[in-house]
């Protein structure tokens, strides 16, 4: 048998020839009847524990724990997480090897973002490899080298491979709860934004763009994020889309064994809130929801500059009065009062720290380079009204209220986040350029995109009503299907 014939992409099988752990992902309509003869293929006789919780293991766990035992498969008792609110903290990944330890089972997770991040560690720490059956397209975590967990107060990346095999049915993630498709189309669209980070690092010779990894995720994101309403519809074709958007993400962050590739500024708005134990209705807002909102953030805060550093940058001023590392030290109390988040920042703005001497080098650069690099931002980025209205279109949130942060808080998120990751972003051009608090002022000015009321057309979310009319495809659905390119 050869599972990955029928019903991958040409882009997907290369994307596979790429990946330095997965072997197999099976992508369509139906394939989780295949999930047993992918195991047996990568496990032979191994026995298996399925890992869920409660919602997952309805949605698709019965299912494949009666798709093993059909094969005379082994499986040890399902492991489901009772939790209502499970998320990805580092308690659960030691309960999960501990109930490891007394067997040779392969881990095989059925869930998405928080249940794959729990058994690709608990799975890691035991010394086995595992597979994952996807239930939503949430986040781009299924293909991915690491998981995102939080441990001690702080949000880190946990290094260990990726998934042997994913299994993701179509017919199972069309079925997930609208609101987790439209976190992982915030996490689809969000590249844009990310990509355009790695542009300015590696423009400015930080941080090299590695090109094979790069394409993985840009060169089909225009096409695979085209058609967001279709997202809120539950149309099949543009939910395949989505996820092969995703899985690509993640094979690109396998393959480069980091998550630039898929991670910027807007990431740290994310980070930044999960970090500082963000709840909202009492419940940690889904990470797509919030990097939605971080990529309309980065791509605002990128149009501003892209009208002002041309102009307004003035490399004597900025040079001559930039600060040195105790005064940066003593900002970063002044910013953080968390004590954990404090020692993150300190250690991240020291790795990143550059002198005065290195910052006019740097700057120079930038300003030789502006004209054309300038150009490639703007092709690189979704204008931000369109991004606004992408994100309206698929369900996701466009205003921080929606995930609980005002805008008082999402502005002083600007210069929080900046300071808790070394990787350099547009938080840090603004910062560098000296332009941040002039950005910072236009944007949340009451006619500034942030507070301005939005057009009639983008802000209305859809009723119960338009979701039934746009499920039978009326006349307002396909108006709008059409000015976005579905
Ligand atoms: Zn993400």
């Amino acid at each position: 048998m050869n599972p990955t014939s029928n019903h991958t992409h040409p882009r997907i099988a290369a994307a596979l020839r790429g990946a330095t752990d997965t072997r197999e992902l099976l992508l369509g309509d139906g394939v989780i009847d295949e999930t047993a003869d992918v195991f047996r293929l990568l496990f032979g006789n191994r026995p298996a524990t399925i890992v869920a919780d409660a919602n997952t293991f309805e949605a698709a766990g019965r299912r494949v724990c009666d798709l093993f035992a059909r094969a005379g498969l082994d499986t040890c008792a399902p492991f489901v997480f009772e939790d209502p609110n499970l998320h990805a903290c580092y308690e659960h990944v030691e309960k999960l090897r501990e109930a490891l330890t007394g067997n040779q089972a392969i881990p095989v997770a059925v869930g998405s973002g928080t249940v794959n991040d729990i058994t690709k560690l608990a799975a890691h720490e035991s010394g086995r490899w595992y597979m994952v059956v996807a239930t939503a397209a949430s986040m781009d975590g299924y293909t991915a080298y690491g998981a995102s967990i939080n441990r001690e107060g702080s949000k880190q990346t946990f290094f260990c491979p990726a998934p042997l095999a994913v299994v993701a049915d179509m017919e199972i993630i069309a079925r997930a709860p609208a609101e987790l498709n439209a976190a992982g189309y915030g996490d689809l669209v969000a590249k844009a934004p990310a990509g355009a980070d790695w542009m300015l690092a590696d423009a400015l010779g930080v941080e090299p763009i590695i090109p094979e990894v790069w394409s993985l995720v840009q060169d089909p994101l225009r096409e695979l994020a085209a058609c967001p309403e279709g997202i809120r519809k539950g149309d099949r074709a543009a939910i395949r889309n989505l996820t092969e958007g995703l899985m690509m993400t993640g094979f690109a962050m396998q393959q480069a064994k980091s998550s630039r590739p898929a991670s910027g500024a807007e990431h740290q708005f994310s980070h930044l809130w999960d970090m500082q134990d963000h709840h909202h209705h009492g419940r940690i807002p889904l990470h797509g929801h919030k990097v939605a909102i971080g990529a309309l953030a980065s791509t605002r805060l990128y149009e501003e500059l892209l009208r002002r550093v041309g102009d307004e940058l003035d490399i004597d001023a900025v040079c001559g009065n930039w600060p040195g590392l105790s005064e940066i030290e003593d900002r970063v109390d002044r910013t953080h009062p968390n004590g954990q988040l404090r020692r993150v920042a300190r250690e991240e703005m020291r790795a990143k720290y550059v002198t005065p001497e290195a910052l006019r080098v740097r700057l120079t650069r930038l300003k030789q380079i502006w004209p054309t690099l300038q150009e490639r931002l703007r092709r690189q980025l979704f204008p931000a009204d369109q991004l606004r209205q992408m994100l309206v279109a698929a369900g996701a949130p466009c205003e921080p209220t929606e995930i609980g942060i005002d805008l008082e808080r999402l502005r002083r998120s600007h210069i929080e986040a900046q300071q808790i990751r070394r990787r350099y972003t547009v938080l840090d051009l603004a910062t560098e350029t000296g332009l941040l608090s002039v950005c910072l002022e236009r944007l949340f000015a009451t006619d500034g995109p942030w507070c301005k009321p939005a057009a009639p057309s983008a802000s209305s979310r859809p009723t119960a009503a338009d979701t039934r009319n746009t499920q039978a495809g009326n006349g307002k659905a396909s108006q709008q299907q059409e000015h976005l390119g579905c």
